[in-house]
């Protein structure tokens, strides 16, 4: 399991989080890429230990900190079982007390880490709802270009190969005229770009 869990994770934490989930019985399975969730948790009821997955498919970063939250609520149901609110007050200091070690050394790159650190002050059920983290984080799949990035004019596809071609920003999404049907579309400003044309 070291080897295969070492592969998800950023360097230098395995040890740490293997450790973390044999003192807290937790089995961890990794899962196919979900849409819906990044990880989810599981209680102790008929089975004897707690049961947390996590996607696969995600960078390093992404998968540590879903994994993390995921252990957080592992210790909030031993200490107060189902009593509390899932993402309450309770878990959000759980989530807060194993995050914190990894915030005060040079475990995340510079600007994840100042991002995070803001976001760790109240954490959300789902640190997706935070965009500056969505962006910090997008930095690290796979160089992963973002819509925003592009200047206007840019031909550019999205995933399932749709060709548009970046207009005006309107809040926080960019109208873009698609090159087939020459329709306008909102396209939010942190889509991830698949391919983008040369010429601008
Ligand atoms: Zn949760």
């Amino acid at each position: 399991l070291v080897k295969d869990l070492d592969r998800y994770l950023p360097d230098g934490c395995v040890v740490a989080v293997l450790t973390l989930l044999a003192q807290l019985n937790i089995d961890l399975r990794i899962s196919r890429p979900r849409v819906t969730k990044l990880g989810d948790y599981r209680p102790p009821l008929r089975h004897k230990r707690h049961r947390i997955s996590v996607n696969s498919g995600l960078n390093k970063y992404s998968f540590f900190i879903t994994l993390i939250h995921e252990i957080a609520h592992a210790r909030v149901w031993d200490k107060y079982r189902n009593k509390v609110s899932p993402h309450g007050l309770e878990w959000k200091r759980e989530y807060q007390i194993l995050m914190t070690p990894y915030l005060e050394k040079d475990f995340f790159p510079e600007n994840l880490k100042q991002v995070l650190t803001t976001h760790m002050l109240n954490p959300r059920a789902g640190h997706f709802s935070d965009p500056q983290l969505v962006k910090a984080l997008s930095k690290y799949d796979s160089e992963q270009t973002l819509l925003e990035e592009l200047p206007e004019g840019a031909i550019f596809a999205i995933r399932g190969g749709r060709v548009f071609r970046k207009g005006p920003l309107q809040r926080t999404r960019y109208k873009c005229q698609s090159t087939e049907n020459k329709k306008w579309y909102l396209i939010h400003k942190l889509t991830p770009i698949q391919s983008i044309e040369a010429r601008f």
